[in-house]
């Protein structure tokens, strides 16, 4: 069920277990600020979740909490790992569902990172 991302933070949600150690992920990159792993239901042939490590529900929380630190930490390693995983050149696609009208399901930011052939045009 699509959350409300004015709700206070839940700890107890899936990427907060999984950056605990608690759960498992197929990891592909980490630093001091971020976690990406592989989408576990991949809606393109790359499906990449890059979360922040601090606790922050959504974007709108994030872009309003954080500090400068963690929001360049946090979008410099989406870049690195778009460029690490080779998708610059073919291209690929940053989403981040906010609430419940864009259908956000796990409590904790994350943003989508879609690559490899035939994304197609952007559908809303
Ligand atoms: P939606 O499910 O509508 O895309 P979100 O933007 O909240 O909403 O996306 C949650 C994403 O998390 C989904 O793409 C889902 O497949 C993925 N997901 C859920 N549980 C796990 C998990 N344990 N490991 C990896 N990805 C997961």
């Amino acid at each position: 069920m699509a959350i409300d991302a004015t709700l206070p933070y839940d700890d107890g949600n899936i990427f907060a277990r999984i950056l605990r150690g608690e759960l498992p992920a197929k990891t592909v990159y980490e630093d001091e600020h971020a976690l990406a792993f592989h989408d576990i239901n991949p809606q393109a042939p790359t499906h990449i979740l890059v979360i922040p490590k601090g606790a922050y529900v959504s974007w709108d929380d994030f872009s309003a909490r954080a500090s400068d630190a963690e929001i360049a930490g946090f979008v410099r390693a989406v870049g690195k790992i778009a460029r690490d995983l080779g998708l610059v050149e073919p291209g690929y696609r940053l989403l981040a569902n906010v609430g419940p009208d864009s259908g956000q399901e796990v409590p904790h930011l994350h943003v989508h990172l879609f690559g490899g052939h035939g994304l197609g045009p952007m559908l809303v």
